[in-house]
């Protein structure tokens, strides 16, 4: 029973409620919606009455005690549902095969700092991405500036730069002050470009992998320092990560794809003429993505280490369980030489020559 526990718990830090809300036909704004009850509401709860909490993965109601809950309640709700038919409901909605087996959850922990940000006032999304996209087009190319010298180390040359439109901050005073007196601070910080103390957060991590969707719009990022001594070496924009990073090969047609873990790594294989695409980390990985890669056979790239070895088998799971076909890294090469060594990381691997 325990497992089974477990399970739900994992199901319900996977899976955005958000997103489920909006399966579900509920219209969300702002991080609201309209109550299912709208008849106990003044003017049919016309300025909705119930807040999500993204990181909490939690529905409430102001009004009504019993319209609050988790993302599974929410189905049953919506859905006048039972319990068990809300989770088989969201299973197949969210691409996994009705006999999917639930251990799949199991295996790792919600990483919950990669998914939850502190509690700040919802933004307008349109406005966020207008902020973002300013945001990018004040930052330069990486050519002449020390990420150059840190990218190449790394085998990640000009083409990549290029192509993946890698970016550079390269005067932060400048910028700082200019984007505050383009949006204003509150907006700034609504979008979590600013922290609390009124400053683009990325004084140490100057170096920036816009994420480009289909339509060749970054609205996500992340963020980089070239000095080893940094901690973290990486932050991600707050709120949710919308899609895998050079996610314009998800294109529904037939092909192999390499995943990789990290933007690092996915740009030394694409530096290979290699088709990759990268996820934040296996425990970022979100199941709403699992469509993008339909009509996909996969490459799993990850590191030759435990945690690599590790989420190379939980990402087999969950592809196997949306009747994906994924297949190890060096899988069906038998040279020894060629293979990957224990313990060995996929830019090392690359960059041995
Ligand atoms: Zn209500």
């Amino acid at each position: 029973m325990n497992d089974i526990k477990g399970d739900i718990q994992q199901l319900k830090a996977t899976l955005s409620i958000t997103e489920v809300a909006r399966t579900l036909g509920i219209q969300v704004k702002g991080g609201k919606f309209r109550c299912l009850y709208p008849t106990r509401h003044a003017n049919g709860d016309r300025t909705p009455s119930v807040s999500i909490s993204e990181s909490r993965g939690y529905f409430n109601c102001w009004v009504c005690a019993d319209m609050r809950g988790d993302v599974i309640e929410l189905v049953q709700k919506a859905r006048a549902c039972t319990f068990f038919e809300a989770l088989n409901w969201l299973k197949t909605e969210f691409s996994l095969t009705s006999g999917v087996d639930t251990k799949v959850f199991l295996k790792t922990e919600a990483h919950e700092d990669l998914f939850q940000s502190k509690k700040e006032p919802d933004v307008d999304t349109e406005l966020k991405n207008q902020v973002i996209e300013a945001f990018l087009s004040y930052l330069i190319p990486v050519e002449n500036t020390p990420a150059a010298r840190y990218l190449s180390k790394r085998r990640i040359y000009k083409v990549s730069w290029d192509s993946m439109k890698i970016r550079y901050i390269s005067n932060y005073g400048e910028l700082n002050q200019k984007l505050i007196q383009e949006f204003g601070l509150d907006l700034l910080k609504q979008t979590g470009l600013y922290n609390d103390k009124g400053n683009l957060r990325y004084y140490k991590h100057p170096l920036i992998f816009p994420y480009y969707d289909q339509n060749h719009r970054a609205l996500f990022f992340q963020a980089r320092a070239i000095d080893s001594a940094v901690f973290p070496k990486e932050l991600n924009l707050k709120g949710e990560i919308p899609h895998p990073y050079n996610v314009r090969l998800l294109n529904q047609k037939p092909g192999w794809i390499y995943l990789c873990e990290g933007v690092i790594d996915t740009l030394t294989l694409l530096g290979r003429n290699m088709d990759a695409v990268g996820i934040p980390g296996v425990k970022a990985f979100k199941l709403q993505w699992l469509p993008y890669f339909k009509e996909k056979k996969i490459v799993l790239s990850f590191d030759q280490d435990e945690p690599g070895k590790e989420a190379t088998k939980y990402m087999q799971k969950v592809f196997d369980a949306a009747g994906i076909q994924s297949v190890e890294f060096g899988y069906g090469i038998h040279d020894e030489r060629f293979k990957m060594k224990e313990g060995q990381d996929v830019n090392d691997w690359f960059t041995q020559g």
